[in-house]
């Protein structure tokens, strides 16, 4: 069966997803505006009569919007509906990369045609078992190609839910990847103390952990730990993808420290609909099994907690 189901996805290797595509609107100042308004980039080249697009814009030329674009070719539908017959029902993006070859400007028009690259043999992954399968997107201005744009996604079969006693480890929570970089943020959790690195050279602090400092480029830090005091500064309700270890729907906080920076974690002891934002908070650590210590955040005034 799935030896079957692997030639035919082969089969789609080499075959447009997208022929003769063009861009819905010329490169243009206000969109390379808005666009590094969005990522806080005020790179000089970006701007005034010389200007040229960030590279990284390369994809967004190329965007259909609600509305979609003419030129779709049908078999990435196809490919993408053999695997939902199969079963590889769940989808998710797991990376992207870009290849620049000359520059963007305001005015050009780009035209693109975009091949089913790969498709991968099946996989087993921490989501479920899938295919791999990438689109390589060329750009184009007149003859010159301006940059590629590879995109990959996951297709895959959901993981059924089954009590959390026939598979415990599965439900736990994801391990922390810890390296040189953050394991004395990680070797600070564990002695329950929460450290923020500071540069050595202009005392900036940053989190999260980072070779280097963001504001003058110095590799030395050390680190100050942080009081615990904080405030929500901004959240999300999770409601969706169900994940073994978490019990949706419940809050993400983006929390600001006392010391002025932020962290991202769970905010404890309120219900998901009672978390605000300014709220005041205090760092906590809790311990989730006999491995897993985490920084969580509760409200600060006990009024709140339900
Ligand atoms: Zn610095």
């Amino acid at each position: 069966m799935d030896d079957e189901i692997a030639v035919r996805l082969k089969a789609y290797e080499g075959r447009p997803a997208a022929v003769a595509g063009l861009g819905k609107d010329p490169v243009d100042a206000a969109m390379i505006r808005h666009w590094c308004e969005a990522m806080g980039d005020e790179n000089p080249a970006y701007t005034g009569p010389a200007a040229v697009a960030p590279p990284t814009m390369l994809q967004v030329w190329t965007m259909g919007g609600l509305s979609g674009h003419a030129g779709r070719a049908p078999a990435y539908e196809e490919l993408l509906g053999l695997l939902d017959d199969a079963g590889y029902t769940a989808v998710v993006a797991t990376d992207c990369e870009q290849e620049y070859l000359r520059p963007l400007r305001p005015g050009d028009e780009v035209t693109f045609d975009t091949v089913i690259e790969s498709v991968s043999a099946r996989k087993t992954t921490r989501l479920g078992s899938g295919y791999f399968i990438t689109t390589r997107t060329d750009v184009r201005v007149g003859m010159e190609t301006a940059g590629t744009h590879r995109f990959r996604i996951l297709k895959y079969a959901p993981q059924k839910h089954t009590p959390a006693q026939q598979e415990p480890r599965e439900h736990r929570r994801p391990r922390p990847v810890t390296n040189r970089d953050n394991a004395g943020f990680w070797s600070g959790v564990e002695r329950n103390r929460l450290l923020i690195q500071r540069c050595a050279a202009c005392d900036t602090l940053r989190f999260p952990w980072l070779p280097g400092c963001g504001s003058c480029g110095s590799p030395d830090w050390d680190t100050v730990e942080a009081s615990g005091a904080g405030s929500v500064y901004s959240y999300v309700v999770m409601h969706h993808p169900p994940f073994p270890a978490f019990d949706p729907p419940y809050a993400v906080g983006l929390i600001e420290l006392a010391e002025g920076v932020r962290i991202v974690s769970n905010v404890v002891g309120v219900p998901y609909d009672k978390v605000r934002i300014g709220m005041p908070v205090r760092l906590e650590f809790r311990r989730y099994d006999d491995e897993l210590v985490l920084p969580v955040f509760r409200p600060a005034c006990e009024g709140v907690a339900g």
